[in-house]
C-alpha cells in the first residue's frame, strides 16, 4: 500500500527491523527518534560484539505476559534472522550456541540497518521526542470518508500517520535514548503498564564482607530462596529455592554480579517490592557433592604436618574467599594446622557449599541490561496490533517481555519488530 503511511517511534532495534520490513512490503515509512543518531543501544551490547541471537531459541527463556511467543519464533526465529541480517550484506557467526556479527562489531548491526534504512528510502527525523500522541481525521479525497489518523507531536511539531508502531524500548540504560516516555504514551492511549524493574543486573547485599571479597571471579551455583517462615528465634528461615543459575559468578564491594546473578535479577527485584531482604545460597564449589567434599576433608587430613591452617587450605578455593571463610568460622590463619579436626575441615568446606547471604537491591535503571514489566502483552493481537486501538502496533523492550542473557532480547526486538512492520504495512 504506498498511500500508506507508517510512523515508528523509536529507531532501537526494534523500531529499525520495524521499519525495514514495513518499507520492503511497501508502505511509506517514517522513523521518529528522540536521539540524534539511531541504533545507539545497540553499540553497547554484547560488550561491544553485539550477541544478536541464540541458536538455542524457544519461550521458555523468556518472561512476561507474551502469550503467543511460540508462534512469533515460528514465522521470524533464529534462521529467518541470520537471512534477514544477511538480507543487509552482515554476515553472522555463531560462538558456543551465541550468535554475533561476522566482525564481532556492534557497530557493524547498527551501520547495516541503518545503510538499508537510507537504501529503502525510509524517511529518518531525529531529535524528535514524541511526547503526545492523539487520534485525528484524514480526508482521503475530496468529498470522500474521512479516516482515523494519529498525530504525534514532541509540544512543538506534528506529524500524521495512518499506522503508528511504539518501539520506545524501556529504561535501562537511559543515556541510549530510551527513558520510559513509550510506557507514558502507551498509557495515555489505554494501555496497561506491568511495574517494571530492572533486570539482568548485580545485586546489592546486607553483608559488610563484600569489600574483602570483591574482585573475586569464580566458577559458582547461586540459589534463589523464598523467604518460607521464621524460626523460633525469630530469624529467617529460606528453606525453598525459587531457581538456580551456575555460572561465572562475580564479587564486588557491595555484592554479587555476573551472569548467573543477572538471570535471577528480575526475580529478585519483583521480591524486594514485598520483602526486606532475599536469602542467596552460594555454591563456591559446584563441582563437588557434600560427599566428595566429606572424603576430601578426610584424605587433606595427612597435609595438616608442618603446615600453616592457612597453608593447609590453600588450593582449593580463590584467596580470598578461603580467607573469608577462615575468618566467619573463627579459625586463625596463622595457627598450626594440627590443630584442626577432620569435623572442622569438613564444616568448611560445606560452609563453601552453601554460603548464605542476603539481597536487599538491585543495580538501578542505568546499569541494568532491560526492563522486565512494561506493555501488558495481554492487549496486543499476535499481530502486534493493540486490542484497544486500532492501527496501533508495538514492538520491543517496551512490552513486557524480558529474556535471558544470551542474546535473547535482540532476538525479541528482531522478531517483534519484523511482526509488527509485516502486519503494519497489510491493508
Ligand atoms: C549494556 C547492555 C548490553 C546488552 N547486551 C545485549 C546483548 O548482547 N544481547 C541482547 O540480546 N540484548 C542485549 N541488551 C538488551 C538489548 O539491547 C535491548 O533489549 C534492545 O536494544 C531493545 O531494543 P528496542 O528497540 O526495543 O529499544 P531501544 O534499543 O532502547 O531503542 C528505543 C529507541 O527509542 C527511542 N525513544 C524512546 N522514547 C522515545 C520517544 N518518546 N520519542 C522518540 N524516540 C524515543 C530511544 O532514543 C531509542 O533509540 C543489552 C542492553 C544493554 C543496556
Amino acid at each position: 500500500m504506498k498511500d500508506l503511511r507508517i510512523g515508528i517511534i523509536g529507531g532501537g532495534a526494534a523500531g529499525m527491523a520495524c521499519a525495514i520490513t514495513a518499507a520492503r512490503a511497501c508502505g511509506e515509512v517514517t522513523i521518529i527518534e528522540a536521539g540524534e543518531r539511531m541504533g545507539q543501544k545497540i553499540l553497547s551490547t554484547g560488550n561491544g560484539k553485539c550477541n544478536l541471537g541464540n541458536m538455542e531459541l524457544d519461550a521458555s527463556q523468556y518472561h512476561g505476559t507474551c502469550a503467543f511467543l511460540s508462534d512469533a519464533f515460528s514465522k521470524f526465529g533464529t534462521k529467518e534472522t541470520i537471512a534477514f541480517f544477511e538480507s543487509l550484506g552482515l554476515y553472522v557467526k555463531e560462538k558456543s550456541g551465541y550468535l554475533y556479527p561476522q566482525s564481532e562489531q556492534a557497530s557493524a548491526v547498527s551501520d547495516a540497518l541503518r545503510y538499508e534504512i537510507a537504501a529503502l528510502g525510509i524517511k529518518v527525523v531525529t531529535g524528535f521526542r514524541v511526547t503526545q500522541v492523539k487520534k485525528g481525521k484524514k480526508q482521503v479525497a475530496a468529498g470522500g470518508m474521512a479516516s482515523e489518523c494519529f498525530v504525534v507531536s514532541d509540544g512543538k511539531r506534528e506529524l500524521t500517520f495512518d499506522r503508528l508502531v511504539l518501539t520506545c524500548g524501556g529504561k535501562a540504560m537511559p543515556k541510549t535514548g530510551s527513558d520510559g516516555s513509550g510506557w507514558d504514551l502507551a498509557k495515555k492511549l489505554g494501555h496497561t503498564i506491568v511495574p517494571v524493574v530492572p533486570a539482568l543486573t548485580n545485586l546489592k547485599c546486607k553483608e559488610q564482607f563484600f569489600k574483602a571479597i570483591s574482585g573475586v571471579r569464580t566458577d559458582a551455583r547461586v540459589t534463589l530462596l523464598g523467604q518460607s517462615s521464621l524460626s523460633h528465634g525469630g530469624a529467617a528461615v529460606h528453606d525453598k529455592a525459587l531457581a538456580c543459575e551456575r555460572g561465572e559468578l562475580q564479587l564486588t564491594d557491595q555484592g554479587i554480579s555476573g551472569i548467573p546473578v543477572f538471570q535471577l535479577s528480575r526475580e529478585v527485584a519483583y521480591l524486594l517490592k514485598k520483602q526486606k531482604e532475599i536469602g542467596i545460597l552460594i555454591d563456591f564449589l559446584p563441582m563437588f557433592t557434600d560427599a566428595e567434599l566429606c572424603e576430601m576433608a578426610k584424605n587433606r587430613m595427612s597435609l595438616r604436618n608442618g603446615r600453616t591452617i592457612e597453608e593447609f587450605f590453600t588450593g582449593i578455593l580463590p584467596k580470598k574467599i578461603m580467607s573469608l571463610l577462615l575468618k566467619l568460622s573463627g579459625l586463625k590463619h596463622t595457627e598450626p594446622a594440627e590443630n584442626l579436626t577432620e569435623q572442622d575441615v569438613t564444616a568448611l568446606l560445606l560452609c563453601a557449599k552453601k554460603f548464605l547471604v542476603h539481597a536487599i537491591g538491585t543495580g538501578d535503571f542505568s546499569n541494568c541490561q532491560v526492563c522486565a514489566g512494561g506493555v501488558d502483552c495481554n492487549e496486543i493481537t499476535d499481530f502486534m496490533e493493540s486490542k484497544m486501538v486500532k492501527g496501533l502496533y508495538f514492538a520491543g523492550e517496551i512490552l513486557d517481555v524480558d529474556g535471558r542473557c544470551g542474546g535473547y532480547n535482540l532476538q525479541w526486538a528482531w522478531t517483534s519488530g519484523y511482526l509488527a512492520g509485516m502486519n503494519a504495512a497489510r491493508k
